[in-house]
């Protein structure tokens, strides 16, 4: 990180807020269509590449410069879980794939002419990623694919996706082993989406099903049987991006929240003046710095190659508990008006009620600080 690329980053993502508004955003979730004139305006700044380094057509920079661009986005109510999942589906193929892999699937979606969507949850498995079932079976010419993938947000946009399957048995002596990486282009003949109605703006989510799909014998990331290891690589910055995204929106939430009450005033005084807003209005505020604080921490110590799994998992509980109480209590600052959808409050709350479970549910951040750094027996 340096102090010029996040300032440039600050700068180009506050422009891009000003230019592309939450309006428009909203719009294309209600139509369900790609937002695409945001998707080129983040291209034609350079904030498509941010993270992917410039030798391969991006725009450099690391886990700073992302959670400053989506702290602000998510601030103006813009929020692309899209470009969020595809951001971390990169970086396992920037850091273990081939020449030829970054430069036929990663450069395109730092450039803007090709997206990428994340495929690790299935059905069955859940959050449990060490039983997926998707099988990915050698041929003569390359892999044999089938199974499922769900939740699977933009699929039916997405130019690639990157895959994780099985590629041997289950072995309870080795839980990570048997799990391999791949990178496929989405529109292999056997693969087929349905939409999910999941309640929450943005692009949707599909169920992706994988029917004896074809992939070429160069669709495997690294080696054979690393895919646990190669996708746990990124696990802290997932965290800490979501942590970002979570103090954004809860201080829109704020911002709303601060506007609103200064002027409504039923009684003669204006309502932001009772301490029984004021003061969860100001709870809340402590909070979001409290997790930006944390945040920040963990990402200097993930900069300098330190360990910082454990501020990274309490990074992201604070900031996901943070955001559902700042809209919380915009929601309650603003009275019955609260749940009008033209005042853009309750749109806010089913995507801060998400960062709790999603990509990785507040349970099982609580289990990884018990077990590592508490010392606890694991708990499940
Ligand atoms: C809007 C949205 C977008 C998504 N996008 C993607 C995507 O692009 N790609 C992708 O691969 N996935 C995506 N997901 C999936 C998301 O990451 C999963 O929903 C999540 O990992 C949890 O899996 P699950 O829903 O099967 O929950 P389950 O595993 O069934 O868990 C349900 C609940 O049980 C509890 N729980 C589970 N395990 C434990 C435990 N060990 N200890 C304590 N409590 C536990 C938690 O409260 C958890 O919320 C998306 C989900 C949503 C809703």
């Amino acid at each position: 990180m340096s102090e010029d690329s996040v300032t440039a980053v600050r700068e180009a993502a506050e422009g891009l807020t000003r230019r592309i508004s939450r309006d428009y955003w909203l719009k294309c979730a209600r139509e369900n269509r790609f937002p695409t004139e945001l998707w080129e305006g983040m291209a034609e700044t350079g904030l498509l590449g941010v993270s992917v380094p410039e030798e391969y057509g991006g725009s450099g920079g690391g886990l700073s410069e992302l959670m400053v661009l989506n702290e602000i986005t998510a601030r103006a109510g813009i929020i692309s879980l899209f470009f969020v999942l595809g951001s971390f589906a990169r970086m396992p193929i920037i850091r273990h794939g081939s020449a030829e892999q970054i430069r036929r699937f990663v450069t395109p979606t730092a450039t803007g002419e090709a997206k990428m969507c994340f495929g690790v949850t299935e059905p069955n498995a859940g959050t449990n990623t060490f039983r997926l079932q998707t099988t990915a079976r050698r041929t003569d010419t390359g892999w044999l694919v089938n199974g499922s993938k769900v939740f699977i947000t933009g699929a039916r946009d997405a130019d690639s996706m990157l895959l994780i399957a099985r590629t041997s048995p289950f072995d309870p002596e080795r839980p990570r082993g048997g799990l391999s990486l791949f990178i496929l282009d989405a529109r292999t003949p056997g693969i087929e989406f349905q939409r999910l109605n999941i309640e929450v703006l943005g692009e949707s989510q599909y169920l992706v099903f994988f029917k004896d799909a074809a992939l070429p014998a160069d669709a495997l990331i690294g080696q054979e049987g690393q895919g646990m290891k190669y996708l746990f690589d990124g696990l802290n910055t997932e965290r800490l991006v979501l942590a970002s995204m979570a103090v954004g929106l809860g201080n829109r939430a704020l911002d709303k929240a601060v506007a609103y009450t200064r002027e409504r005033a039923p009684f003669g005084q204006p309502i932001g003046s009772y301490q029984g807003l004021q003061h969860p209005m100001a709870r809340a505020k402590t909070q979001l710095e409290a997790a930006r604080l944390m945040m920040n921490e963990a990402a200097r110590i993930f900069d300098g190659g330190g360990d910082a799994g454990p501020l990274a998992n309490m990074a992201k509980l604070l900031a996901s508990e943070a955001c559902e109480q700042a809209v919380d209590i915009a929601l309650q600052a603003h009275g019955g008006y609260g749940f009008d959808q033209d005042y853009d409050v309750v749109t806010l709350w089913p995507f801060a009620r998400l960062m709790r479970v999603a990509p990785v549910n507040n349970e099982m951040i609580l289990n990884y600080i018990g077990e590592h750094v508490l010392g606890l027996p694991r708990s499940y």
